[in-house]
This record gives C-alpha cells, sequence and structure tokens, in this order.
C-alpha cells in the first residue's frame, strides 16, 4: 500500500525526531512492503521566519490532502515576543480547527524497564502503566458562551460557560469505544454528573453508545475521584473518555505518573481517518541540535499513526516491541539515563530501534 504523510519538522528538536520517525518508518515499509511517500511542509517559528505565518495555507492544504500527518514540535524562545496571533502555536491551533481534530488521545505508558522514573512508589508501579485518555477537543468550556458582566453579586463578574451537544458526546463516546477494542476493552467515563447538567447528559449519551460494544466493561467516575484514583490504582484504567477540560487536566497527571516526557505520544483525529500525530513534548531549545533528544516519544507517534489512520495494527505492534526490546538492552537518551545504563544520542537511540524491527 502506499501511504501519503505529511510531515511538520518544526522546530528545535523537532527535526531531529522527525528523522529518525521517518528511518523507522521507512524500514517498516521495507519490511512489510508499504511505500511511505513524505511530503515536508513548515509550521511553527521556522513558518514564521521563511513566510512571516506560523502556518502557512500551503501547510494546511497538504495536511488536508494527506493520510496523515506527524509533526515534530514548535517553538522557541526566538519568537516568544511576538504578540499571540502571530506565535508559533498558534499553528497548533490552526492546525486543529483546518483538519477538523476533535479528539486527542494520550497515552501513558511506564515500561516497565523504566519503572524507577515514576515518581510512584515501586510496589504501585510493579506492574507498569498502560492508559489511554481521550480527551474531546472541540468543545466544553474552552469554546462555550463566556463574558462578564459589571453587576455580580459582589462586584465584576465572569463566566465561562460548560455546553455538549449530544451529537458532539456520541462522536467521542464511540471513538473511545473504538479504540478500547483495540486494547484492553475497558472505557471509565469521566465527569462530574452529580453536580453538572452537561456531565448528566455525557453519561446517558455514553451509556447508550455502549450499547453498541457489548464487549467493552463501561464504568464511569467523578473526575475528583479518577484524579485520586490514577495515583492510588493506575492499573484500573485502560480508556479513559472525558471533557475537554477534565481531559485536559487528567492526560497531564497521567503522563507524570510515567515521568519521561521524552516517552509521550499523542494523536489527534478527525472524523474518517486523518489523524495528526506528535509528541507530547515541547521543542526543547536547551538541547536542540546536540544529538539529545529522545526520538521515541515521536517514534511511538508514528505507531498511533499506523494504527489509527492507516489501518496497520500489526506494523504499529511491531515498533512498541522494538522500543522495549532497546529499553530492555538498556540502552537511554539522557532524559531517561540511570545508573548502570548505557547513554546514547538521538541517531543512536533511532538506529538501535530501526535494528530491532522485524
Ligand atoms: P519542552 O517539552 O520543550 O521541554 C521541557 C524539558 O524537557 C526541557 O528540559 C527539555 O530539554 C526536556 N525534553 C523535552 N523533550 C525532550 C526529549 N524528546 N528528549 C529529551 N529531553 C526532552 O517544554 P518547554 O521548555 O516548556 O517549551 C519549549 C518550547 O516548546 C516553547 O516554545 C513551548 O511553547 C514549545 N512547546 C511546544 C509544544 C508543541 O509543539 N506541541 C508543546 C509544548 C511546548
Amino acid at each position: 500500500m502506499k501511504f501519503n504523510i505529511a510531515t511538520i519538522p518544526g522546530d528545535g528538536i523537532g527535526p531531529e525526531v522527525i528523522e529518525e520517525t521517518i528511518l523507522v518508518l521507512n524500514k517498516i515499509g521495507e519490511i512489510y512492503g508499504h511505500e511511505f511517500s513524505f511530503q515536508e511542509v513548515l509550521a511553527g517559528g521556522i513558518a514564521i521566519d521563511k513566510t512571516g505565518k506560523p502556518l502557512p495555507e500551503e501547510t494546511v492544504e497538504v495536511c488536508k490532502n494527506s493520510d496523515a500527518v506527524l509533526l515534530g514540535a514548535v517553538g522557541g524562545p526566538k519568537w516568544d515576543t511576538l504578540p499571540g496571533d502571530q506565535r508559533p502555536e498558534k499553528a497548533l491551533l490552526g492546525l486543529r480547527g483546518a483538519l477538523g481534530l476533535y479528539a486527542n488521545l494520550r497515552p501513558a505508558v511506564l515500561y516497565t524497564a523504566l519503572k524507577e522514573a515514576s515518581p510512584l512508589r515501586s510496589d504501585i508501579v510493579e506492574q507498569g502503566i498502560d492508559i489511554c485518555v481521550v480527551r474531546e477537543l472541540t468543545g466544553g468550556i474552552y469554546f462555550g458562551e463566556r463574558g462578564r458582566k459589571k453587576e455580580g453579586k459582589m462586584g465584576e463578574e465572569a463566566y465561562d460557560t460548560e455546553a455538549y451537544s449530544v451529537g458532539e458526546v456520541e462522536r467521542i463516546a464511540r471513538t473511545a469505544f473504538e479504540i478500547a477494542m483495540k486494547r484492553d476493552k475497558r472505557v471509565t467515563s469521566v465527569d462530574k454528573a452529580n453536580i453538572l447538567e452537561s456531565s448528566r447528559l455525557w453519561r446517558s449519551v455514553v451509556v447508550e453508545v455502549a450499547k453498541d460494544y457489548p464487549e467493552v466493561a463501561l464504568d464511569h467516575m467523578y473526575v475528583d475521584n479518577a484524579a485520586m484514583q490514577l495515583i492510588r490504582y493506575p492499573q484500573q484504567f485502560d480508556v479513559i473518555v472525558t471533557s475537554n477540560m477534565f481531559g485536559d487536566i487528567l492526560s497531564d497527571e497521567a503522563s507524570m505518573l510515567t515521568g519521561s516526557i521524552g516517552m509521550l505520544p499523542s494523536a489527534s483525529l478527525a472524523e474518517g481517518n486523518l489523524g495528526m500525530y506528535e509528541p507530547i513534548h515541547g521543542s526543547a531549545p536547551d538541547i536542540a541540535g546536540e544529538n539529545k533528544a529522545n526520538p521515541i516519544a515521536t517514534i511511538l507517534s508514528a505507531a498511533m499513526m499506523l494504527r489509527y489512520s492507516l489501518q496497520l495494527d500489526k506494523e504499529a505492534q511491531v515498533i512498541e516491541e522494538a522500543v522495549i526490546k532497546v529499553l530492555e538492552k538498556n540502552y537511554r537518551t539522557g532524559d531517561i539515563m540511570s545508573k548502570g545504563m548505557t547513554l546514547v544520542g538521538t541517531q543512536e537511540m533511532g538506529k538501535l530501534i530501526v535494528g530491532e524491527l522485524k
């Protein structure tokens, strides 16, 4: 099969981690008989320097016409003083909007080889952690009606509104159940249905969608309890599906459990098969160009791309297993280095992973 992938290396360590990821995908193509055609486009600081805009129209067009988008990272101190709407990060919001990305997938995986990196007690993380937070990305309080009133109860008042429609919840719930079908078949829907009307609607829609997935076990949890349970007993979770704001907070909490920013991939999905795949870390200007960045988060993002946009489950798994093998052979980049391990750079880590692909 032939697939068109738009690549956005971006700024800082972005180009370094994307380069290693392309080597991994090319090797997968070679082994399994696929052709990945990469078209590199500009976004972020480099786009500002070359075109005056953080997200040129050409980039949006190429991304829309691709099977998937693979992004490194954008931003850096050089562009920090620009006004808000001209900053590199604007490119990310622009891409979300233009591509209709409504579901944000944030896996938090703690490999047993790296369990000492977790801030949790060793007996809690003994069996590792494998959670996927599915966050609704285009609705809720971040997009609801907001404003200010001069005369509130105790002076000027400001308000933001949490609103969800049946269609929005149905769409994200369906995504979560589909993902659960590819994992351990458990979904926890997180809400605040004891207080919020929008959460009561959320819960009733999730219950309806669940009827189409009899193999998946569904439970519900209030967000405050979910925040505690993630720390107390993270293995109870497989897929967590939740609203934009709750997901924003819980996905960061879940990633902290794994303790290593250079290891964590993410995906943002549109309707149909299009998706944008990127590591959760930023452009790490402090180590850019020094061959120190960990490429694993981006390589695992590419594995998610194979699984969710290109329907290449087996190939995705092969990449994930290659990463585990390299970690089990005790190779580490600086961010996950510990005593007795072998320190490697970005390029060496990429080569080691390519070498484990079967
Ligand atoms: P950051 O994630 O870039 O870096 C935080 C720390 O983690 C740094 O010490 C960095 O060296 C380290 N780190 C990050 N990724 C690493 C990797 N792959 N391997 C090894 N070490 C790694 O966050 P920041 O410093 O707050 O932001 C730097 C720039 O990135 C800013 O301009 C910010 O706006 C931007 N940013 C972009 C994105 C994105 O593109 N999605 C996300 C977050 C931040």
